[in-house]
């Protein structure tokens, strides 16, 4: 991505992204499910997504993804425009303001970048911090919406500031405060919706300088950590529920013997009961009905109320 400072972009006068009409989302998602998107763009680069804002129409609904990691598009489909990051806001390079203090480093990062590139390419370069991204498989943009986290690290630990895009395509600079983060939940302080009003498009991450061979240890024991216990081979959408307050999502949802619980061909996992993947087939109808039958029996029988974390969007299909 092209580092220039935001306020010298200019709009593209033609539109040079890949722009779809009617377009499935089953293979933009990791569950490989789900109905189409009426529009779905993917950008060139950041001038041409401020052009695609502003050619649209104010009342068009626009929502972004990047790696669908953690979405699910119903099987009616989603109205408006899903723009794509990945593979358009890829920049990566270190932060041209330079103001970290002494002992650490900063970058600048796309919002398409994905997560584990971040891991690796910060720990190349001597810092550590950023090992728990390795296993995260979405881009930093989503993690940034998530505050995606795991193995006691989290996102918005390490960013400095973030730019994103309006609705008409401006480009705005914000610094964490203005933001209200928690455990994979942020909104924007304030009128402006995020999601809605206000998308990433980069963010400057600062991370302490050290042992880039210890970070890469790390990185390699978080991955094999995730392969003995996570169902990889098989399309899911990582943890389908928040872990509640000092608990456990997949505990509970094991102790109320719904592992293999399955309908149409989404089924929970025998592997690791807070992932549901789809185990051939499955449409989002199947995916969410396992989902809803989860949450409605653990509310049964242990009392505690599940909160999804997954992202569901879009109509669902009739008749
Ligand atoms: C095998 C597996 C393991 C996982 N492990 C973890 C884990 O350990 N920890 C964890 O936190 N998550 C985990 N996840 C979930 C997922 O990878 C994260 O939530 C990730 O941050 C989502 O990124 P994404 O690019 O795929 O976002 P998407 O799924 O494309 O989008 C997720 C949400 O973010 C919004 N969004 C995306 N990009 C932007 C943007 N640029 N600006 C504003 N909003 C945006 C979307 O609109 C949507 O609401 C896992 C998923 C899988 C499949």
């Amino acid at each position: 991505m092209n580092m220039t400072e935001p306020a010298r972009f200019r709009p593209a006068a033609i539109l040079r992204g890949i722009d779809r009409r009617d377009a499935p989302t089953a293979k933009l998602v990791s569950w490989r499910a789900g109905g189409p998107a009426a529009r779905v763009y993917q950008p060139a680069d950041l001038a041409d997504l401020v052009a695609f804002l502003r050619s649209l129409p104010p009342e068009e609904p626009v929502m972004f993804a990047g790696l669908g990691s953690n979405l699910l598009v119903r099987d009616g489909g989603l109205r408006g425009s899903l723009v794509l990051t990945h593979g358009a806001l890829s920049g990566f390079a270190p932060d041209p303001r330079g103001d970290a203090p002494a002992g650490s480093l900063q970058w600048v990062a796309g919002a398409g970048v994905p997560c584990p590139k971040v891991a690796r390419q910060t720990a190349l370069h001597g810092c550590e911090g950023a090992e728990f991204l390795a296993g995260i498989p979405g881009t930093l943009g989503g993690a940034l919406a998530m505050n995606a986290g795991c193995y006691g690290g989290q996102t918005w630990e390490r960013v400095v500031r973030v730019t994103l895009i309006t609705r008409d395509g401006q480009l705005v600079e914000r610094l964490p405060g203005e933001f209200e983060v928690g455990y994979r939940h942020v909104t924007l302080r304030g009128r402006a919706r995020l999601g809605r009003d206000e998308w990433f498009v980069e963010a400057a991450l600062r991370l302490p300088r050290g042992d880039g061979e210890r970070a890469r240890a790390r990185i390699r024991e978080f991955l094999a950590r995730r392969i003995a216990t996570q169902p990889l081979q098989q399309p899911n959408a990582g943890s389908v529920f928040r872990n509640p307050p000092g608990g456990h999502a997949a505990r509970l949802i094991e102790s109320c013997g719904l592992k293999g619980l399955q309908i149409g061909g989404a089924r929970v996992s025998e592997r690791h009961a807070n992932f549901i993947v789809n185990a051939g087939g499955a449409s989002a109808a199947d995916i969410e009905a396992v989902i809803e039958q989860v949450h409605a029996r653990v509310l049964e029988r242990t009392g505690v109320d599940l909160v999804r974390e997954v992202r569901i969007v879009g109509e669902r299909a009739h008749g």
